[in-house]
């Protein structure tokens, strides 16, 4: 899971969501040598269903809130590796900022718009949904929930022209019902923010994630990956 592809700015309220765009060049690096392959989230739900074959140490790069240093940035150094990512995009703010960290103080980061996203999909990037306006799931009404998750799904559909299957909630807030919700929308899986890999009987809808910080060294990265052990099932 990443964030921000960047330089961290000063003033930042978010410091750890910067990686620099050499650090995830040196982190792309080590995953290559140790024999990683990127997918796409429609991939490994394919392949943890047995439904597909997946690649040995398959990898899928999540980056979320759409930001357009994914463009600028991410996605010029996983297609020298002939990958492609997956960018969970805040439908109703693409083409804006973030404004919901620029309100409680933080910078200000351009959102990739929706012929940004469109030109992505083609070249084989994953358009994920990250609800219409990054709420707390599992903090608002249940009803305001609903109104986020199935008018995300629908404007990004409308917006690049594909279906989008999957999403992850912001700030990792969820609970049965809002799974369930999600679930109701027509998504077929979901990310969190708790640590771990992913197998055949994860729920789709908790996914597991190993964040990548600003201070996360590419070996830190391959240590994550390789010889953490995940946390043991709630
Ligand atoms: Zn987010």
């Amino acid at each position: 899971m990443y964030h921000r592809i960047a330089v961290r700015p000063k003033g930042t309220t978010v410091p750890a969501h910067y990686v620099s765009p050499g650090l995830l060049r040196r982190q792309l690096h080590a995953l290559v040598r140790l024999g990683y392959e990127a997918v796409s989230l429609g991939q490994m739900h394919a392949g943890l269903r047995g439904e597909a074959r997946l690649p040995r140490r398959p990898i899928v790069l999540t980056f979320d809130d759409g930001y357009e240093n994914y463009a600028t940035r991410a996605a010029p150094l996983i297609e020298d590796r002939g990958w492609a990512g997956t960018v969970f995009v805040v439908a109703g703010l693409a083409g804006k900022t973030n404004d919901w960290d620029n309100r409680q103080g933080d910078v200000v980061e351009p959102l990739m718009g929706f012929e940004t996203l469109r030109d992505l999909a083609k070249r084989g990037h994953e358009i994920g949904s990250h609800t219409f306006s990054h709420v707390r799931l599992g903090h608002v009404p249940i009803e305001v929930a609903e109104v986020e998750v199935v008018r995300a799904k629908e404007a990004l559909e409308a917006g690049i022209g594909q279906r989008v299957p999957y999403f992850c909630y912001p700030y990792g807030d969820h609970n049965s019902e809002v799974r369930r919700l999600v679930r109701e929308a027509g998504h077929e899986g979901a990310t969190t923010v708790r640590r771990g890999k992913n197998r055949p009987e994860t729920d789709p809808f908790q996914w597991n994630r190993i964040n990548v910080r600003r201070n996360t060294r590419a070996s830190v990265l391959v240590w994550k990956l390789l010889l953490r052990r995940d946390p043991s099932p709630r």
